[in-house]
C-alpha cells in the first residue's frame, strides 16, 4: 500500500486508533477509480479491545437517568443536521453516490435519530394494580449491554443510524462493523456522538471483513446483532448468532417488482420507474429492479422509461449528476455481466449502459442505465439481485399475474403497484407476500415511526429496524409482582400461586 496513502482507524475507547494494524484493504473513490485510503482489518485482538471497552462502558451509560440519555440525542441531532452536508461529501467520495441523494439517505437517518429523542415513551413499562389481594404487578425494560451493528456499503451512514440511535437510546453500547468499502462515515458519526456527550466506550467502530464479524458474533459479551447485507451473509450471521442463543435480526437482499396496471397514469409510473431503478445506481436495497407491466400498456410504458432514461446524467456525483459509478470495479463488471446474459435468454436489451457517455474521470467504475424488455422469468437476470442500474421489463396479463410473480420470488423486502383502481390496491396490499408495499410509491421505506423490514429472505429474524419494534430488540423486558409487608399475613400456601 502506498505510504501517502491515509488510514482509516477504529475507534475504541474514543480515540482514533490502528489497532493492531496487520491487515488493510483499500477504501476506492469510485468516480475517479483509484484508491483514496486504506482501511484497518480487526483482528480477534482488535474484536477483545473493542468489546473490553465497549462493556466496560455500558454499564455506566445503561445506569444514567432517561433526561441525560435523552439530552445527549437531541445534541447529536442538533450536530448532525448542521452539519450533514460535510458528511454527505464524505459519503459521496467513498461510495460514488450523487451528494443530493447522500443527503437524502442522511436525512432518513436524521429521521430515526429524532424518533430516539422520544425514547423514553417507548420504554415505558406497564402497571397492573391489584392483581391478586394486596399484589401489584408491572413490567419495566433494561439495557442489552453490548450490541453489534454490522452494515452495507449501500447505505454508509443511513443504515448505521437505523439502529444506533435506538439502541443507544434505550442505554446499550453499540460496536458499529462499518462496510469496509466505504468506512469513514463510521468515525465520523461516532466523532460527532462524542461531541454530543456521549461518553468514551458507548459508541465504537470496528472496521473489519469477515474475521470481525465473526469475532462479534461469538464474543459472549456480545448480546445482540444487528445486520444488514446480502442474502447469503444474512442468513448465515442469524444461524450462527441464533445458534448462540443470541438476538439476531439479519436483513437481506431484494428484488423489487412495481406493477403497472392499464388504470395507471403512465408518466407518473415512468418517473416512478426511473427514479426508483437507477437512483444510486441501483444500489438500493428498496430499488425497483422488475416492472411488471400489464400488456396493453407495456409498449407505451418501455417507451416513456426509456425516453426519461436517456435523459439522466451519468457521472461524477460532486459534479450535480443525476447517477454516480458502481462501488467497485468487481462489482460494475459483475453488474455489466448481466446484459449479456439478458441477451443470451432471449430478452431484449432496449438501453446498454456500456454504452453511456459520463461526465467523469474515464477510470471510474461507469455503468449507465439499463433497460432490458421481455425478461424471461426463468432468466437470472429476472431471479438474481443484481445490485445496479439494470431495469427489468416483464410482461403480464393482469393483477393476479403480477402478484403471482412476486410472491414466487424468494425475496420479500419492497413491491409498489400504480393504478386509479382502489379495489386492485387494496387486494395487492392484502395479497403480496411482501414487508413493505407502495400504492403508487415507488420506495415505500417506512417513517420512523414504523419500522421497516422485509419478508422472506429479506429479512432473518422476527424484529424489524427502527419504530416500536426496534425498542423491543434493543431491550429486554422484566414482570416484577409486589407484595408488601403489611398483606404478608396468609401463612403457608404450598399450591400454585393462585390471583384471588
Ligand atoms: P455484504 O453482504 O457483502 O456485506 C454486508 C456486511 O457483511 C459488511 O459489513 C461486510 O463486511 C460483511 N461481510 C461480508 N462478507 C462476509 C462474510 N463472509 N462473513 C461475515 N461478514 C461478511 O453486502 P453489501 O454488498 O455491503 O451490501 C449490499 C447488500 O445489502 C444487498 O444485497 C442489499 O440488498 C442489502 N441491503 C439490504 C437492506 C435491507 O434492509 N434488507 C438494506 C441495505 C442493503
Amino acid at each position: 500500500m502506498d505510504n501517502d496513502i491515509p488510514v482509516i482507524p477504529h475507534w475504541i475507547a474514543g480515540t482514533r486508533t490502528t489497532g493492531s494494524g496487520a491487515r488493510t484493504a483499500p477504501v476506492f473513490d469510485p468516480a475517479l477509480g483509484r484508491p483514496r485510503a486504506a482501511v484497518v482489518l480487526a483482528d480477534d485482538s482488535d474484536v477483545q479491545a473493542a468489546v473490553a471497552s465497549a462493556g466496560a462502558a455500558s454499564g455506566a451509560w445503561g445506569e444514567l437517568s432517561v433526561a441525560r440519555r435523552q439530552r445527549v440525542m437531541f445534541a447529536f441531532r442538533e450536530l448532525l443536521n448542521a452539519r450533514k452536508d460535510e458528511l454527505a461529501l464524505l459519503i459521496t467520495h467513498e461510495h460514488g453516490k450523487v451528494v443530493s441523494d447522500a443527503l437524502g439517505e442522511i436525512s432518513r437517518g436524521l429521521e430515526v435519530v429524532e424518533f430516539a429523542t422520544g425514547f423514553a415513551h417507548l420504554t415505558k413499562g406497564e402497571y397492573s394494580d391489584n392483581v391478586s389481594t394486596g399484589v401489584d404487578a408491572f413490567t419495566f425494560r433494561q439495557p442489552l449491554g453490548v450490541v453489534g451493528i454490522i452494515s452495507p456499503f449501500n447505505f454508509p451512514a443511513m443504515v448505521p443510524l437505523w439502529f444506533a440511535p435506538i439502541a443507544l437510546a434505550a442505554g446499550n453500547a453499540v460496536i458499529l462493523k462499518p462496510s469496509e468499502k466505504d468506512p469513514s462515515a463510521a468515525v465520523w458519526i461516532a466523532e460527532l456522538l462524542q461531541e454530543a456527550g456521549l461518553p468514551d466506550g458507548v459508541f465504537t467502530v470496528l472496521h473489519g471483513d469477515k474475521q470481525a464479524v465473526d469475532g462479534l458474533i461469538d464474543h459472549p459479551d456480545v448480546a445482540a446483532i444487528s445486520f444488514v447485507g446480502s442474502t447469503a451473509i444474512a442468513k448465515y450471521v442469524y444461524q450462527r448468532g441464533s445458534a448462540q442463543g443470541k438476538r439476531v435480526q439479519a436483513f437481506g437482499g431484494a428484488k423489487n417488482h412495481m406493477l403497472v396496471l392499464g388504470d395507471a397514469d403512465l408518466d407518473t409510473a415512468a418517473d416512478a420507474a426511473v427514479s426508483a431503478a437507477y437512483g444510486s445506481a441501483g444500489e438500493r436495497c428498496m430499488a425497483v429492479s422488475v416492472v411488471l407491466a400489464v400488456d396493453e400498456i407495456a409498449d407505451e410504458l418501455v417507451r416513456r422509461i426509456d425516453e426519461r432514461a436517456s435523459t439522466l446524467r451519468v457521472g461524477d456525483g460532486r459534479r450535480d449528476c443525476d447517477m454516480g459509478p458502481l462501488v467497485t470495479a468487481q462489482h460494475r463488471e459483475r453488474v455489466a455481466s448481466y446484459i449479456d446474459v439478458a441477451a443470451h435468454d432471449g430478452a431484449t436489451v432496449v438501453r446498454d449502459g456500456r454504452e453511456v457517455v459520463v461526465d467523469g474521470d474515464e477510470g471510474g467504475f461507469w455503468l449507465g442505465p439499463t433497460l432490458i424488455d421481455r425478461v424471461p422469468t426463468s432468466s437470472t437476470v429476472y431471479s438474481d439481485e443484481i445490485f445496479g442500474p439494470v431495469l427489468s421489463i416483464v410482461r403480464v396479463r393482469d393483477l393476479a399475474e403480477g402478484i403471482e410473480l412476486i410472491n414466487a420470488s424468494s425475496y420479500g423486502n419492497g413491491t409498489a403497484l400504480f393504478t386509479a383502481d382502489g379495489g386492485a390496491a387494496r387486494r395487492f396490499q392484502r395479497d403480496a407476500h411482501v414487508g413493505m408495499i407502495g400504492v403508487n410509491v415507488p420506495i415505500p421505506v417506512p417513517v420512523a415511526f414504523h419500522s421497516f423490514g422485509g419478508w422472506k429472505d429479506s429479512l432473518f429474524g422476527d424484529t424489524k429496524a427502527y419504530g416500536p419494534q426496534s425498542f423491543q430488540f434493543f431491550t429486554r423486558e422484566k414482570a416484577v409482582t409486589l407484595r408488601w409487608p403489611e398483606h404478608m399475613t396468609a401463612g403457608l400456601s404450598m399450591g400454585f400461586p393462585g390471583n384471588d
